[in-house]
């Protein structure tokens, strides 16, 4: 395994991004995923990206959002 690239479309940029995975990073991944497709977060241009890949990091759905919440503590 080898670092792997993932291409989506972005829906706010309106355009195809690719973005790479290096070996460790999908180990990451793996290690952290409990289920398959996992969504992986991908913040770029002031909105998010979330990625669903399967074990094989192909691309599995996207979705985008420009509203992130955070809790007032
Ligand atoms: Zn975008």
């Amino acid at each position: 395994m080898s670092e792997k690239s993932v291409r989506f479309y972005c829906d706010i940029c309106k355009k195809t991004l690719t973005i790479k995975l290096s070996k460790e990073f999908q180990d990451k991944l793996k290690k952290n995923a409990h289920k398959w497709p996992y969504p992986l977060i991908f913040p770029h241009n002031k909105h998010w990206a979330v990625i669903f890949l399967d074990e094989n990091m192909v691309e599995r759905g996207v979705t985008t959002s420009k509203v992130e919440f955070k809790e007032e503590k």
